[in-house]
């Protein structure tokens, strides 16, 4: 027995000494893309794990988070009601014990997604609708806690019209800061500019980040100077599926910029690496620059 156990280690790759890694996963396979990140916190004792958004491709994302050995997630956060963040939150469901939800509480008409909430209530997983203000969930203590910062959208996505277009759905996404020490990184869902204009006056702190993921997959309607000008961003990360994600002016306005760009769609899976010494790296699957999939 030892003997088996003594193999099985030296198969398992081992644990990353990372205090925080943040892996935007590679979905671009998806029929519409997406996002999914995977937050784990690797620090004393076991790794958390926290999933943002799960793409509309559940297998894909349950085969990454087995990859990256996840066994139970201690929450799940839903951006905004859209199938492209939602749609494989079943099959997720389905394969791992989920500890809490939040969301940002939309109402949405969609089969689908009036399933979800079904299937949340179903299982009693702790809902915590993020509507107003902003709530903090922390992971581990002390000095080497990691702290996700929840950011409601405006209020006006309390009593969204069940057939409002989907830009104003995506103006109604939960914002994320993960925070560790002195690194940030933002996560703004879908958001577009107006949002992020309410943000920038009501939020404007939880803002500035070490590094962002672009909204709204790299369209232009998600990447601007003005936001820039308040993240002020060391890199950024663009999870797009590949097809009509990113946009060639959001990449022209990052390298104008002179500011790191990785793309899912052509570097597959990206991983911000936080050490607990201190400084910040990021890694992806396959080296290759972004590239342009709509030419404006
Ligand atoms: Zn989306």
């Amino acid at each position: 027995m030892l003997a088996l156990l003594l193999v099985a280690a030296l198969l398992a790759p081992p644990q990353d000494s990372a205090v925080l890694l943040v892996r935007v996963l590679d979905v671009s396979s998806a029929r519409i893309g997406g996002d999914a990140i995977l937050v784990t916190d690797s620090g004393p004792g076991r790794a958390r794990h926290v999933l943002i958004d799960a793409s509309d491709r559940g297998d894909a994302v349950v085969a990454l988070l087995r990859r990256f050995r996840v066994d139970t997630l201690a929450a799940v956060i839903l951006s905004h009601p859209h199938a492209d963040h939602y749609g494989g939150l079943p099959d997720v469901l389905r394969r791992f014990p989920v500890r809490a939800f939040a969301y940002g509480g939309t109402p949405r008409a969609a089969a689908s997604y009036r399933a979800l909430l079904r299937d949340l209530a179903s299982r009693n997983i702790p809902v915590v609708t993020v509507d107003t203000g902003v709530r903090r969930l922390t992971l581990g203590a002390g000095p080497d806690s990691v702290t996700l910062v929840l950011f409601a959208p405006r209020p006006s996505c309390h009593s969204l019209p069940g057939a409002a277009p989907g830009d104003a759905v995506n103006n109604c996404s939960v914002g994320v800061r993960i925070e560790r020490h002195g690194f940030a990184m933002l996560l703004p869902g879908d958001a577009q500019e107006a949002e992020q204009g309410w943000w920038m006056m009501v939020h404007p702190a939880l803002l500035r980040a070490d590094v962002l993921k672009a909204g709204h997959h790299g369209s232009s309607n998600g990447t601007n100077p003005a936001l820039l000008d308040v993240v002020r961003p060391q890199a950024v990360v663009i999870s797009a599926n590949g097809r009509q994600h990113p946009f060639a002016g959001v990449l022209a306005l990052l390298a104008a910029r002179g500011i790191p760009t990785y793309c899912t769609a052509d570097a597959g899976t990206i991983t911000v690496r936080v050490p607990r010494a201190g400084g910040w790296t990021i890694s992806t699957e396959r080296a290759a620059v972004c590239h342009a999939r709509t030419m404006r």
